[in-house]
């Protein structure tokens, strides 16, 4: 069984296979059928033969080079023998002859005046012009091709009559399709139509339309001050002009998710100016979150007082992970009972996963970083506050100290660090804690975040960061968190049970 060979692909579209072989391009066609001296070609060869010009190989002169020499070399028809004639009847150019002996451009040209009636007496001068433009370009066949297609022949025919007046605006009004954008640059190239800035004009009418969708006028006039007063407003400033392209999207993402919103909100036949806290809440909980998207919308609507003052947090950030609070309650569990790993390496999971502490600073802390009080409990001094650590963690921090003094190499005893590394007076590498908890299966990033949050729960940030020597930033990004995925979501919850009709 042998395979048809595979189709080269050249011009225009990729054709079958056939039984016949073209004597130009060699290949096996369905049917060749213009007969030149060399043979009958296929209609690919004799398409690209009529659209071949330049000074001819054999004979020097400049003309249509529809043959080919036996090194497949362009030559003149005189020269390869060609009794086709592909002057054209009307011009005396040579080229592609395509209705009553005509070129592509004496076609193109009589086909344009009778759609833009250009013989009128009253034509607009600037249909004259477009006509021009069309008849300048080089490659006639392209306008001859797209004259062949029938919107933008309706475009053409609308715009001779009259039909389609001369403006933007009655552009605006048609759907925006290819044609709609092709005939409009056109136009504006001919100063037939104002230039204006095409994609702030396309992103105006996407409003106009995305908007028509809201049942609800309230809403659909909220929507619509804030697509018009906050981006379009923005993007016609020009301050984004630099990457529009990407301003544009974002404001189409900002204004479809506020579109989805008021929608939903409508959905529970509630008024936009009704709707509570709780229900943003709700609606952040219960969806992709995307829907954080709404955020300007709501801090846009707050202020125009087309809603009660409303909050919605930014989108957590994809890259901070986070272990739940019960994964970390398994994790500290699992490490307090833990024989098979060294009291060394399970202190120091615990100060990270109890205390968040970071792993940088875990390695280094310094052998005093651990009292005791008079009444002998333990407690953790990292800045200058004095955190207790509780039972059974202070248990095993004894432990952890106890094996540490019973080093007999001397070397321990000396060492200043709460973890000693193997050299002489060094503390632990961060290597070796994050491969002792990567061979623990815990993600360090995941558990500290963890940990910070439900620290921050506990007891109010600026305590935290004070007693565990965090900066009070880092801590807000954390309360925010906190303030938003947890808390919000329980009042959320809380919403629904208020709302769910009693049995
Ligand atoms: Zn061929
Ligand atoms: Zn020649
Ligand atoms: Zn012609």
């Amino acid at each position: 069984m042998t395979e048809p060979p595979a189709p080269r692909r050249g011009r225009g579209r990729p054709r079958a296979a056939g039984a016949v072989d073209c004597p130009r391009c060699h290949e096996m066609v369905p049917r060749v059928k213009y007969s030149f001296p060399e043979g009958r070609i296929c209609g690919r060869c004799f398409d690209e033969a009529i659209h071949t010009s330049g000074r001819c190989a054999r004979c020097g002169i400049a003309r249509l080079l529809p043959g080919r020499d036996s090194r497949g070399a362009a030559i003149c028809g005189d020269c390869a023998g060609i009794r086709m004639s592909f002057r054209c009847g009307t011009c005396g150019e040579e080229g592609a002859l395509k209705r009553a002996g005509q070129c592509e451009r004496c076609v193109n040209r009589v086909d344009l005046s009778e759609y833009l009636r250009l013989d009128r007496p009253a034509a607009d001068p600037a249909l004259d012009r477009l006509r021009d433009r069309l008849l300048s370009a080089d490659r006639q066949a392209s306008i001859y091709q797209w004259l062949r297609l029938k919107r933008p022949r309706d475009l053409l025919h609308a715009l001779g009559s009259g039909e389609l007046p001369l403006t933007h605006e009655s552009f605006d009004a048609l759907p925006q399709d290819a044609a709609v954008r092709h005939m409009r640059a056109l136009l504006v190239d001919v100063d037939a139509l104002p230039r204006r800035d095409e994609p702030l004009a396309q992103f105006e009418m996407w409003i106009t339309s995305k908007i028509a969708s809201i049942d609800d006028k309230t809403a659909r006039d909220a929507v619509d001050r804030f697509a018009r007063w906050h981006h379009l407003k923005r993007l016609r400033a020009g301050t984004e002009r630099w990457d529009s392209q990407r301003s544009v999207h974002n404001a189409k993402q900002e204004i479809t998710v506020a579109v989805d919103f008021v929608g939903w909100i409508s959905s529970r036949g509630m008024p936009l100016a009704q709707c509570s806290q709780a229900d943003v809440d709700e609606w952040l909980v219960t969806g992709a979150t995307t829907r954080y998207t709404v955020r300007q919308f709501l801090l846009f609507a707050s202020r125009a007082q087309d809603t009660v003052p409303l909050d919605v947090p930014r989108r957590p950030a994809r890259s901070t992970r986070r272990i739940s609070q019960e994964e970390r309650l398994a994790a500290i569990g699992s490490f307090l009972q833990d024989e098979t790993v060294t009291p060394a390496d399970r202190v120091a999971m615990l100060l990270l996963l109890v205390f968040a502490q970071p792993v940088a600073r875990i390695v280094e802390f310094p052998l005093t970083v651990i009292r005791e009080l008079d009444d002998s409990r333990l407690v953790l001094e990292v800045v200058s506050d004095q955190v207790p650590i509780p039972e059974p963690f202070a248990s095993l921090v004894r432990d952890h100290l106890a094996a540490r003094s019973r080093d007999r190499t001397g070397n321990v005893a000396r060492n200043p660090f709460l973890f000693p590394g193997t050299r002489a007076g060094s503390h632990v590498t961060q290597n070796h804690l994050r491969t002792v908890i990567a061979g623990l299966g815990v993600n360090v990033l995941a558990a500290k975040n963890g940990a910070l949050d439900e620290l921050v729960a506990a007891m109010p940030a600026p305590m935290v960061a004070d007693a565990l020597g965090f900066s009070y930033t880092a801590l807000g990004q954390h309360e925010r968190y906190r303030g938003s995925q947890y808390e919000r979501y329980v009042s959320a919850r809380q919403g629904l049970e208020a709302r769910r009709p009693r049995r």
